[in-house]
Order: structure tokens, then sequence, then C-alpha cells
């Protein structure tokens, strides 16, 4: 079965029947040949964080793990359903960097694909964060932290394409 595709699930998540394929506002969907279950997916939301010190220097995180491990990420991560994003961007800062952080301004909200494979599209959303008291320190699903210059930003070595989009936006703020 190719990945990317929308067959990947077979069944239906309510009864149990057999999803087959119908095109329906225009685009392929399953759909429960049993009980009419439109099994609808959407892109993932994310929350990140742009952090900077004060010589005006940006923090990024090394990725621990797969996708793009050792490659450089903002601080973030999955928001859970339901959850708001700025109190998920606080709890992410906890988890990975274990400090607590004002969430300020909105950056924007970029599309990327976190994996290329089914279900792995995103929805980043990008806030300024300012770390409150205590030293970050690198946890969870992060290796090492670096303060880059903006004329120093490792483009080659960033994780996701959208990271280049928000950052220009960033810098062009
Ligand atoms: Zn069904």
């Amino acid at each position: 079965m190719k990945s990317g595709d929308c067959t990947r699930f077979q069944f239906c998540p309510k009864c149990g029947g057999r999803l087959t394929v119908k095109k329906l506002d225009h685009l392929p969907r399953q759909v429960c040949q049993e009980c009419g279950f439109i099994f609808y997916q959407n892109s993932k939301p994310t929350a990140s964080a742009i952090i900077t010190n004060s010589q005006g220097q940006l923090l990024l995180v090394k990725r621990n793990m797969n996708p793009r491990k050792g490659y450089w990420d903002l601080p973030g991560g999955f928001l859970e359903e339901g959850e708001d994003p700025i109190k998920g961007l606080k709890r992410e800062m906890k988890e990975e960097l274990n400090v607590n952080v004002k969430v300020g301004s909105l950056v924007g909200i970029y599309i990327d694909d976190y994996s290329c494979s089914y279900q792995s599209k995103t929805l980043n959303i990008a806030y300024v964060a300012k770390p409150l008291k205590g030293k970050m320190t690198p946890m969870d699903d992060v290796s090492e932290i670096k303060w880059f210059s903006k004329t120093k930003i490792p483009w080659k070595q960033l994780a996701f394409p959208w990271m280049h989009a928000v950052l220009r936006d960033w810098l062009g703020r």
C-alpha cells in the first residue's frame, strides 16, 4: 500500500465496516460502506516558540528523535486534542526545556509535512515566547540547545521546511 494516499485505513473506527474511497467536496475521502461514517482527516496542530536572549540570538534545539534526528528545530511540539495552543506551548516548554515561559505575539501559522507519510501534514503555530526565571535544560526529545545570531542561523540544518518561512517572517518584522 502506498503511503500518502487515502486508502491506508481499511476499517471504520465506528462500526468496523469496510471503508471505501468516495469523492466528497471534490476530495477523495474514506467512507464506511456499512454506516456511512466519513473519515475526515486534518493537518495536525503544533505550537512552537521563538525565544531570544539579551543579545538578540535565537534559541534552537537539536532533535533527539526521528524524523530529522540531529537537525535544528524550534522548541515546541504537537498539541493534544482540544488543547489551547498557548497552554500547549507552555506545557511543551516545561517538558522540553524545563522552563516556564510567557507567551507573546503570534508570528504566524504554517502548513508543512512532518514525515512525508500518511496523516503527517502539520499546521504549525509559532509564537514569540520569553522564559521566566530558571535555567533552560535540554530534556525529553532534545539533545542540545544553542543560541544562534540572526546572521548565523543554520538554514541547511533546519529540521522542517516551514521553519524557513517562519524565521524569514520573524526576521522581517
Ligand atoms: Zn461504519
